[in-house]
């Protein structure tokens, strides 16, 4: 199985995601855990991703993309994946779709974590507070929200056309949100 786990951030995605993935028996791949462990590596990736995500930008497209496939063509991933963070723009949808077909596969599906915006900015206000994010300041949140709204959300548009979106109500417990989602995937 190959799946896109979507929705804004603060929705719970990263959470749902591992959860997902233990479920399904294959790795979790989140971009921004993997700019974040590149960042605290002090690696030459992690430079260039931070003054991006500091700024609640988006790391640019060929950066990400050559990342991601990479990570997606070693071995424990080519059975399948929970991709978390990926795509976010109309570029990586397409970059996607081309290195599955490299592979000869496809996504198998696209599920969107719908939620209430002020639940959201709640929810990510409050792990600015624990985690000390600097990606989650007032400010640089509510420009992160426009990022998603300009570029990704209609993304999900995009793969509703192509019959692949599942949108889950992504409000309430974890394990509530957790059984919708197995739901989703037959599970
Ligand atoms: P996340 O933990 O998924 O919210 O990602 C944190 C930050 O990493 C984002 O705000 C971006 O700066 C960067 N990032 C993660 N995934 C992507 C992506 N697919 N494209 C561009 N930037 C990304």
């Amino acid at each position: 199985m190959r799946i896109v786990l979507m929705g804004p951030p603060g929705a719970g995605k990263g959470t749902q995601a591992v959860g997902l993935a233990a479920a399904l028996g294959v790795p979790h791949i989140s971009t921004g855990d993997i700019f974040r462990s590149n960042v605290s590596g002090g690696t030459k990736l992690g430079q260039l991703a931070k003054t991006f995500m500091d700024a609640g930008e988006y790391v640019p497209d060929t950066v990400t993309n050559d990342m991601v496939r990479d990570r997606i063509s070693q071995q424990d991933a080519l059975e399948g994946f929970v991709l978390d963070g990926y795509p976010r723009t109309v570029a990586q949808v397409i970059e996607l779709d081309n290195m599955l077909a490299t592979q000869g596969h496809l996504v198998d599906s696209v599920i969107e974590l719908e939620v209430d915006k002020k639940a959201v900015v709640e929810r990510l206000l409050q792990r600015a507070a624990e985690q000390n994010r600097m990606d989650d300041s007032k400010e640089v949140l509510e420009h992160r929200l426009g990022v998603y709204a300009e570029q990704t959300a209609p993304l999900i548009t995009a793969y509703q056309a192509r019959g692949l979106l599942r949108s889950i109500n992504g409000m309430g417990s974890v394990d509530q949100v957790k059984q919708r989602l197995l739901a989703a995937v037959g599970l």
